[in-house]
């Protein structure tokens, strides 16, 4: 089977020429000098997309090899743990606090709404004492962005340590990992920044390694430890590794991370946010229903929107691959046979990749019997797109 002509998922997603030419370079020694500069250049570009001082560190596995490694370094028997829940995401990571043994307690929003900064101020308040707090700042599975902005700094002064999973967020939207007071960052390579699933681009800043330290569980010689590569990687200034990293990832996540920020990040931001308005125009003149309650807090990174009754989710997606080789997602965990989502992430944001989305979209759900306005859906796609201005980011 061929794969599909269009690749407009929830990610991985679309990889650009350059990205797809560096995962092509020769496979070397990793301790050839050159690539050993390429594993220190990376980390310090991946600190510059975070916008941090803090360490970087490039777990060699996709995104939830990073989440689970801090998690468990940080993360010990008895701690305090505030996890804000609006999504798949953040329910899982809960499951994980608990597993760690910490003392979790949760505040939850409805999924097609977002976390909002008063009630979490109001139940820090409401604890005696709060370790940590930890949220999903773009929860992918159902295209809802929270105030990671507001609520770092909040439960910073609140002295807990802050952790955010930024996976789809990094290069989608801003994260200012310095200035909003976050420890803890997680993200991935393979949703907004177009680059391979396979590394995990980890922030963890001093707060955080005391509280690893005074961790007697935090793992050590497996390969989840953060500690290894703090005590190999970095404490050897960049000589030596704990195991072998994932070679061409590294050069894929590299050349990613180097596009976005020659494009300029604020521009690729600005695309991505271009890109899921437009979508967002598109799929409402279709008729259809976004799944977020509201506009302010839609993602960048997809569109999430209801599915109509008459039809499933599967077999809407499969058509829409048949016939016009176009992959668009569906839902995650509870979501699965609730919502489609459009990806419009790395070179997905791109040009004119809404209008493709949203009329296969469109287009497919007509094939199937259900009432959408085909035209109506382009054309507001199109005119979104063109009232945003330039959308390619030469
Ligand atoms: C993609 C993603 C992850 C990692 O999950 P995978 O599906 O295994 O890639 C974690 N958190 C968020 C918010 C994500 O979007």
């Amino acid at each position: 089977m061929h794969e599909a002509d269009f690749t407009l998922s929830a990610g991985p997603t679309l990889a650009s020429s350059r990205v797809q030419q560096a995962l092509g370079q020769p496979i070397t020694f990793d301790y050839d000098p050159a690539f050993l500069a390429h594993f220190k250049a990376t980390e310090r570009l991946a600190a510059e997309l975070f916008r941090t001082d803090k360490d970087v560190v490039l777990m060699q596995g996709e995104a939830v090899l990073g989440l689970e490694a801090t998690a468990r370094a940080v993360v010990r028997p008895g701690m305090r743990c505030l996890n804000l829940v609006s999504g798949v995401y953040a329910a899982w990571f809960g499951d994980w606090l608990r597993s760690y043994g910490a003392e979790v307690t949760e505040l939850k929003v409805p999924y097609d709404e977002a976390l909002e900064p008063a009630a979490v101020r109001a139940e820090i308040e409401r604890m005696d004492a709060v370790d940590l707090v930890a949220l999903v700042h773009s929860e992918t599975p159902s295209g809802i962005e929270n105030p990671l902005a507001e609520i770092a700094p909040i439960a910073k002064e609140a002295g807990a340590l802050v952790y955010a999973d930024v996976v789809s967020a990094l290069g989608g939207t801003a994260v200012e990992i310095d200035d909003w007071g976050v420890d803890i960052a997680v993200a991935g390579c393979q949703k907004c920044l177009g680059g391979p699933p396979g590394v995990s681009l980890c922030v963890v800043g001093e707060d955080a390694w005391a509280a690893i330290d005074a961790n007697p569980s935090a793992p050590r010689g497996t390969f989840v430890s953060l500690l290894d590569w703090r005590e190999t990687w970095l404490a050897s200034n960049g000589a030596k590794f704990p195991y072998t990293p994932s070679v061409s990832d590294v050069n894929g996540v590299h050349a990613a991370i180097a596009e976005c920020l020659d494009h300029g990040l604020d521009e690729v931001i600005e695309r991505h946010a271009s890109a899921a308005r437009a979508c967002r125009a598109g799929v409402e003149a279709m008729g259809l229903e976004l799944w977020p309650r509201s506009h302010d807090y839609a993602a960048n990174c997809v569109t999430a929107i209801r599915c109509p009754e008459e039809v499933g989710v599967v077999e809407t997606l499969a058509h829409i691959r048949d016939r016009y080789g176009v992959m668009l997602s569906g839902g995650y965990g509870e979501l699965a046979e609730k919502v489609f989502r459009i990806g419009h992430m790395g070179s997905g944001s791109r040009s004119l990749y809404p209008l493709v989305s949203v009329s296969a979209l469109a287009r497919g759900l007509a094939d199937l019997g259900v009432v959408v306005d085909v035209g109506a859906a382009a054309e507001a796609t199109l005119e979104s797109l063109s009232a945003s201005g330039t959308v390619v980011t030469a």
